[in-house]
């Protein structure tokens, strides 16, 4: 579940609204937030759901990122996405999720595999040849993505 789907339900008054950067979604809602005397009855916060997953709140009457989730009833970490979860970022600073990783090493394993089949035939064309390197760069490529480091 991510942190989107967690905290819209409990929001009033939500309403999408277009996006700003890509890969971005942003929600208005009535604030439940104390700067609110008699409720927050024409919308003025807004939720922004990053390209990680992340939920960012902000309100036009200054109630801060913590009033707004204790008022949802939710702790702080529930705003960030989880380790595991499909949109996490492998490392910071890199913008490769764990799927998008997964899904290229399976793709590039399951060339390899046709190659080594051919090979042992003995019918890999150089096409074939090319293709094998070309997976070879995109697993090394695929890791160092990663930003995660050898031991
Ligand atoms: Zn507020």
């Amino acid at each position: 579940m991510t942190p989107a789907e967690l905290f819209l339900p409990r929001l009033e008054r939500v309403h999408e609204l277009s996006s700003g950067k890509a890969g971005e979604r942003r929600w208005q809602f009535s604030c439940p937030g104390p700067n609110h005397v008699n409720g927050d009855k024409h919308p003025s916060a807004v939720a922004t759901e990053t390209s990680e997953g992340t939920l960012l709140f902000y309100c036009a009457a200054s109630c801060t990122f913590y009033e707004i989730v204790e008022g949802c009833g939710l702790k702080p970490a529930d705003a960030f996405m989880t380790v595991g979860s499909d949109r996490k970022v492998i490392a910071e600073g890199f913008n490769l999720t764990y799927k998008e990783a997964l899904s290229t090493l399976y793709h590039e394993a399951t060339v390899v595999t046709i190659a080594a089949t051919e090979a042992a035939k003995g019918t890999l064309s150089d096409t074939d040849l090319n293709r094998l390197y070309k997976a070879r760069h995109r697993i090394e490529q695929t890791y160092l993505n990663t930003g995660l480091k050898p031991r």
